[in-house]
């Protein structure tokens, strides 16, 4: 079990240095799904910078159950991400799907994501955990709580201390009226286990909008230390999970809503 302080996980950024940790400033993480042009990631940008979060995060490769569903648009969306980021001062978070790609990945993600569909991939795993960006481990949508944190051993095993883990549902029986089933229930357990940092996920984790922001609030009053909310400009026009995404209206609200029940944003 768990012994010693909590980790801090900072991330130096364009706008200045972030930390990810119990003891600090509930850090908002935001952006669409995927990264589908220049204008719309530059504007999401520019909405949620202004909404209070540090974090632009936003797909270039895209693990989509179907192979026929819109795939991201690979390196050219870095170089948008990387004009994203020159736009606002936010830093950066994108998934690495496959080792070939971290050195370009590396060249504009401030925190590298690990996806659910990955969280057993240990070459991967070891790979992330042989360099030094911060890495944001996704729970995979059946694993346990130790696979997870075994999972994470595999990148501080390899000299890499900045991880952050983040829940963001898990495959219930019931898919009718919800995507996954938030386990909220780690916040606690997880505190309990590791000094790592945390993140909530509510939007793969609910897979509905308009259910969102509550679930946000409910992460904030568990503990979470960080959380990941998908925003696009235009939800009903996105090419990957719209359903779950707010619009920069909707998200701004929320900000305002999570400042009167959390830390400090
Ligand atoms: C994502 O963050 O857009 C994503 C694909 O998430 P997950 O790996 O949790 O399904
Ligand atoms: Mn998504």
């Amino acid at each position: 079990y768990r012994q010693g302080e909590a980790s801090e996980v900072t991330v130096p950024t364009p706008a200045g240095d972030v930390t990810f940790s119990e003891h600090h400033p509930l850090v908002i993480v935001a952006g669409p799904c995927s990264v589908e042009n220049e204008e719309m990631i530059v504007e999401t940008a520019k909405r949620v910078k202004a909404a209070g979060a540090k974090f632009l995060r936003g797909g270039a490769f895209k693990p989509r159950t179907s192979p026929y569903a819109f795939q991201g648009h690979g390196e050219s969306a870095l170089g948008l991400l990387a004009a994203a980021r020159d736009a606002t001062g936010l830093g950066i978070i994108t998934e690495l799907m496959d080792a070939e790609d971290l050195e370009k990945l590396g060249e504009v993600a401030d925190i590298i994501q690990i996806g659910a569909r990955n969280m057993q991939n240990f070459s991967l795993l070891k790979k992330v955990g042989a360099q030094d960006k911060p890495v944001l481990l996704k729970r995979g949508m059946s694993a346990t709580i130790e696979e997870w944190l075994m999972a994470a051993e595999y990148i501080l095993a390899g000299g890499n201390q900045n991880v952050i883990l983040c829940e963001r549902g898990v495959r219930g029986f019931d898919r009718q009226y919800t995507r996954n089933t938030l386990d909220l229930s780690v916040l606690p357990v997880l505190r309990s286990l590791t000094h790592l940092p945390i993140m909530i996920d509510p939007s793969h984790g609910i897979g509905v909008a308009e259910y969102v922001p509550p679930m946000a609030m409910a992460a904030i009053a568990a503990g979470a230390d960080s959380l990941m909310i998908e925003v696009h400009p235009n939800p009903a026009k996105a090419l990957s999970d719209g359903p779950q995404s707010l619009t920069p209206e909707r998200f701004d609200h929320l900000m305002q809503e999570l400042s009167v029940i959390g830390k400090a944003v």
